[in-house]
C-alpha cells in the first residue's frame, strides 16, 4: 500500500474532499470487471465507477470507436451547429423507448435533473415540483432541492429552490408504511398535498428514481408507480423518472419504469450513457420537449467522443439485459444465504444490489463499514447505499465465476460481524 497512500496524502492536500469514501482504493488501471491498484493488487469491481462502467473496463468496441472520432473531431458546440452522430445517437435513444421522443444532452446527471425540470416549468408553464424524501438526484441547487437521502447533502446550502415540495416514498422504512404502503402514500399526495398544500394546476411535475439507489436501493410496489401515474394523468402533471442509476440495462430492462409497465413523460439519463465519458441526456416526449417559450442549451453536452462511446453502449446493452436479470438473481440468492442475525434485507433488481444490516432494529453503520472494508482488503470492491446497505452495480458484462466470487466474499464478511 505504499505507493497508494503517497496518493492519498497529496489527495487531501490538493483534492477538496468529499467525504464519502470507504476505503483506500487507489486505481492504476482496469480491465473487463478487474481493477489493478498502483500497488498491483488486483479486485473484482462490484460497482463499475459507481454504476457507471456498464460495459466493463476497456472495452474494445468503445475504444475504437471514441479512436476514430479522436481523429474526425473532438468537439463543436452542439447548441450552435450540427452533427450526424449527435442524431445517430439521440435516434438511437428514442428507439429503446416506448413513444415518440426526442433527446437533450448534457454531461452529468445533476445536469440532466436540472435540464428536466427546467423543461417541464417551460413546458407547463407552472412552478411546483414535487419530489420524494430520501431520493438522490444531484448536488447542485435544483436537483439538490429534492435530494434528501443524506441531510449533509443539502442541510448547509438553504435557501434552495423555491416551489418544491418533498412527499414520502413508498419505503417500509417510512412510518406510513406499517399496512399498505402504496395507497397511503398515494392518497397522502392525492387527498392531502395536491388538496391542502398546493393547487394540482400549478404543479409541473413529479421527479422521483423508479428504484432509489443512494437512498439505499429502494424498491416501490409496483401499484405505487401505476397510481403516480395515474394522478399525474388525472392533474396534468408531468412524470420526470430520473433513471441516471437504474437506466441503460442496469435493472435487465433498458430502463426500470420498463419493470413497472408505466411511461414517464421526461427520463433523466447519466451514470452508463456515456460508457465512461461524461454524457447525460433527458429523453421526454417529443410535445414535452418542444417548449413554447424559451430554451435550454450548453457548450459540452453531445461531445462527440462521448456520443461515440455511447453509441456503441446502445448498441450493446440491449443483448445483455436476459443476462443481467439471471445474475442479478444468483447474486441476491447468494447474499440472502448469508447465516448473519443482522442482514436484514437483500433486494434489488438486476445488478442493482442492496443488502441491508441493521443491529437491534435500527441501521448497523459500523456493520457495513466492516463489510466494506473487509470485502476491499480481500479484493472485492462494494459501496454503501443509505445508512448501511451494502450495494453492488457490477459491470453489466461481469463474469459470472467473478460476481459469484464476489457475492461469496461479501456474504462472508457479513457473516463474520
Ligand atoms: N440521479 C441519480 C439517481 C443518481 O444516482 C445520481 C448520482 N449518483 C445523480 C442523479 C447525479 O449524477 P451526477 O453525479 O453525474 O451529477
Amino acid at each position: 500500500m505504499e505507493l497508494a497512500y503517497k496518493v492519498i496524502e497529496e489527495d487531501s492536500k490538493y483534492l477538496m474532499q468529499s467525504f464519502t469514501r470507504w476505503y483506500p482504493l487507489v486505481i492504476d488501471h482496469a480491465k473487463g470487471s478487474l481493477i489493478y491498484d498502483v500497488d498491483g493488487k488486483e479486485y473484482i469491481d462490484m460497482n463499475a465507477g459507481i454504476g457507471v462502467m456498464a460495459l466493463g473496463h476497456g472495452n474494445e468496441k468503445v475504444i475504437k470507436a471514441v479512436e476514430d472520432q479522436m481523429r474526425k473531431f473532438f468537439h463543436y458546440s452542439l447548441t450552435d451547429f450540427y452533427y450526424d452522430l449527435a442524431v445517430r445517437v439521440a435516434r438511437k435513444l428514442v428507439s429503446l423507448l416506448p413513444f415518440d421522443g426526442k433527446v437533450f444532452y448534457t454531461n452529468s446527471g445533476t445536469e440532466s435533473v436540472e435540464a428536466s425540470i427546467k423543461i417541464a416549468r417551460g413546458h407547463t408553464g407552472r412552478q411546483y415540483v414535487i419530489g420524494f424524501l430520501n431520493s438522490f438526484h444531484g448536488r447542485t441547487f435544483g436537483s439538490m432541492s429534492f435530494t434528501s437521502s443524506k441531510s449533509v447533502q443539502r442541510s448547509m446550502f438553504s435557501p434552495l429552490l423555491p416551489s418544491t415540495l418533498l412527499v414520502p416514498y413508498p419505503d417500509r422504512h417510512n412510518p406510513l408504511c406499517r399496512e399498505d404502503c402504496s395507497s397511503s402514500v398515494l392518497s397522502y399526495i392525492e387527498d392531502w398535498i395536491l388538496r391542502k398544500v398546493v393547487d394540482p394546476n400549478d404543479v409541473a411535475a413529479f421527479i422521483l428514481e423508479p428504484i432509489q439507489g443512494e437512498g439505499g436501493v429502494i424498491v416501490p410496489p409496483r401499484e405505487f408507480l401505476q397510481g403516480l401515474e395515474k394522478i399525474s394523468r388525472n392533474n396534468g402533471i408531468l412524470l420526470i423518472m430520473d433513471e441516471v442509476q437504474t437506466g441503460i440495462g442496469r435493472t435487465g430492462k433498458m430502463f426500470a419504469f420498463e419493470n413497472f409497465n408505466v411511461k414517464p413523460d421526461l427520463i433523466c439519463l447519466a451514470k452508463a450513457l456515456g460508457g465512461g465519458i461524461p454524457l447525460g441526456a433527458v429523453v421526454g416526449r417529443s410535445e414535452v420537449m418542444d417548449l413554447p417559450k424559451g430554451s435550454h442549451a450548453n457548450t459540452f453536452g453531445g461531445n462527440p467522443l462521448a456520443l461515440a462511446a455511447s453509441e456503441v453502449v446502445l448498441e450493446e446493452i440491449p443483448g445483455l439485459l436476459s443476462r443481467v436479470s439471471k445474475l442479478g438473481e444468483e447474486i441476491r440468492d447468494i447474499l440472502s444465504l448469508a447465516r448473519s442475525p443482522y442482514l436484514d434485507e437483500v433486494r434489488g433488481m438486476g445488478l442493482m444490489i442492496g443488502a441491508e444490516l441493521t443491529k437491534d432494529g435500527k441501521p448497523y453503520e459500523d456493520g457495513l463499514a466492516k463489510v466494506l472494508n473487509n470485502s476491499f482488503k480481500r479484493g472485492v470492491l462494494a459501496i454503501g447505499a443509505g445508512e448501511s446497505v451494502v450495494r453492488l452495480l457490477p459491470p453489466l458484462t461481469i463474469e459470472e465465476d467473478l460476481a459469484v466470487k464476489g457475492a461469496n466474499v461479501i456474504k462472508e464478511e457479513m457473516e463474520k460481524l
